[in-house]
């Protein structure tokens, strides 16, 4: 193992460490909002944190951040747990920030005593008048001077549904000239008359984010909690709320969240590609979410080793998805079994076998593993489907196929010699004809030719049928969301169906979730959809990166 350098956050945890901050104790959490499927940018997170709790023994919580009940849905809080527990991690404790509604109603109230917080009746662009701009500073609203008594009562009614959506918020009273914007008073509560998938009718106040996230963290007792840039100007008002109410003194800290090439990272943007049926679902093979790349055919290990590879940074940047495809490919490669398929088929005919012999041959399932991890049956007879692509009329020099007086080696089998084509009414060919060489059986070989070009088959009577797809980048843009409408730049043709491909019989017993390498066209895993009586393969990815830059 090479020794890696540690991280800024692994750093900071070790002084920590060193210093005896919390005994010793490393608590982190994992809070997704069960507003959408996870994505691969929420896998950095998750490695990053449950993987600081691995590393430090410490623990890591679950945390679904449910103040939102708008938008949030019990669906997602289940694709959320089937994708941590797949990538490999689990959460020491399942919590939810609505159990805490009720502590943190307590705490507002406690800033309220303070003279910390207090309820105002103005409107929303009258609110945003109070903060003034970064160059003004802002001004207050009449209702910052009322007493603790009347933002008490005021509070509670708010809670007993005396009011409508939009009628009255609380907000903190700090200071309405602070160079921080999220300083200027910010909003702890508002009025939202909606039903909340966990809490039911319970509340009509519900808390925002800046309220809920830093207490439930220290509520939980968090040593680390770890989140994206964006909110580093929060971190004043994180730290102004668990000093003011003197609780346990969790920390913030920002890492730069994960951008990558030719997709959008943000679940209202996936969520709108499914709503308008861009793609099929939010697990589509061509979503950047976790359980799309996972029915695309990607694994865990793979996106864990992503995720080591981009590393932990301070400054935003762009991740190429080639990356990501290297990861695939370096895994596939090691575990995947290799098989046969043809994709665009015509048939090839060796004249000089004998019509109606079976030939039983063998091939490794992986040749990169120790002892190959055993082998199929492979049955080869005179009437083989191979790739058109793999025959050409007029070939030029340097073609290492088929034509007319060219030889190629079938894998696993013989050599054939090209001597003849069949083609149809409309000039279209529709058959190959060779010789085949006795002598060149693969691993018995005597013949002593030597051929530039192996080729892939299956012998059409023993040919499965399958329903293939191919993927293609999402968006031609490298970087979707920086248009001002990022569906502009999606790719239309990014799914090809091939309807009948022609697989080797033994694909017939593919297992779900295994990779397999159709030699030369890629790596391949059943689909979710994918049944016996009708087979459907994913092509994970390509053999090698394709893509022109
Ligand atoms: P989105 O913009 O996709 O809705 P979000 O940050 O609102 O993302 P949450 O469910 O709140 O989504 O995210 C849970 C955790 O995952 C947060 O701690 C967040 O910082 C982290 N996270 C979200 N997106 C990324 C990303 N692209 N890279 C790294 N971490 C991310
Ligand atoms: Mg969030
Ligand atoms: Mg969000």
């Amino acid at each position: 193992e090479e020794e890696k350098s540690l991280n800024f956050i692994e750093e900071i945890i070790e002084e920590d460490l060193r210093k005896g901050t919390h005994d010793g104790r490393v608590l982190t959490r994992f809070p997704p909002e069960p507003n959408g499927y996870l994505h691969i940018g929420h896998a950095k997170s998750i490695c990053l944190n449950f993987g600081l709790g691995q590393k430090y023994n410490g623990l890591t919580n679950l945390r679904f951040d449910d103040t939102n009940p708008v938008t949030e849905d019990a669906e997602y809080v289940e694709s959320i747990k089937r994708d941590i527990q797949w990538l490999g991690f689990q959460w020491a404790q399942e919590l939810y920030t609505s159990d805490y509604f009720d502590t943190l109603y307590q705490y507002a109230v406690d800033l309220i005593k303070k003279g910390l917080a207090y309820v105002d009746d103005s409107t929303a662009e009258e609110i945003a008048a109070s903060k003034g701009t970064p160059t003004e500073p802002g001004m207050p609203t009449p209702y910052r001077s009322r007493s603790v008594e009347d933002n008490l009562r005021l509070f509670q009614q708010m809670r007993e549904g005396k009011y409508k959506d939009g009628e009255k918020v609380l907000r903190a009273k700090i200071d309405l000239a602070n160079p921080n914007m999220h300083l200027r008073d910010p909003l702890l509560y508002r009025i939202r008359h909606v039903y909340h998938h966990r809490t039911g009718d319970k509340w009509c106040i519900y808390p925002m984010y800046d309220f809920a996230h830093g207490q439930s963290d220290s509520i939980e007792k968090i040593t680390h909690s770890i989140c994206t840039l964006e909110f580093i100007p929060h971190r004043p008002l994180y730290d102004w709320c668990i000093e003011k109410l003197e609780i346990f003194p969790s920390k913030q800290y920002e890492f730069a969240r994960l951008n990558m090439t030719y997709t959008v990272m943000s679940k209202r943007k996936l969520l709108q590609l499914v709503n308008e049926k861009f793609v099929e679902s939010w697990d589509d093979p061509r979503m950047p979410t976790i359980s799309g790349l996972r029915r695309r055919g990607y694994t865990a290990a793979s996106i864990r080793n992503f995720c080591d590879k981009i590393g932990v940074q301070k400054r935003e940047n762009m991740i190429d998805v080639s990356l990501l495809e290297f990861c695939i490919r370096e895994d596939l490669n090691k575990t995947a079994w290799r098989r046969m398929a043809v994709l665009d088929p015509i048939k090839l005919v060796i004249t000089n076998y004998p019509e109606g012999q079976v030939e039983e041959l063998t091939g490794e399932n992986n040749p990169e593993a120790e002892g190959g991890e055993g082998s199929r049956r492979i049955p080869f007879t005179n009437q083989l489907w191979i790739e058109r692509d793999d025959f050409m009329e007029e070939p030029p020099k340097k073609f290492f196929r088929l034509g007319v007086g060219l030889s190629v080696r079938l894998k696993h089998a013989y050599i054939v010699e090209c001597h003849d084509f069949v083609k149809d009414a409309d000039g279209k060919v529709i058959e190959v004809h060779c010789n085949y060489i006795p002598t060149s059986k693969s691993g018995e070989d005597t013949s002593g030719l030597k051929v530039k070009g192996t080729i892939h088959w299956i012998s059409a009577p023993h040919a499965k049928e399958a329903e293939v797809r191919l993927y293609d980048r999402l968006f031609h843009d490298e970087n979707p969301a920086a248009a001002d409408d990022f569906k502009s730049s999606i790719n239309p043709d990014s799914l090809q169906i091939i309807n009948k491909a022609y697989i080797e019989p033994d694909l017939a017993r593919a297992q779900a979730g295994k990779g397999y390498q159709f030699i030369r066209l890629g790596y391949f895993t059943l689909d979710t959809k994918s049944s016996p009586d009708h087979l459907v393969f994913n092509r994970t990815v390509t053999l090698k990166d394709s893509w022109a830059k």
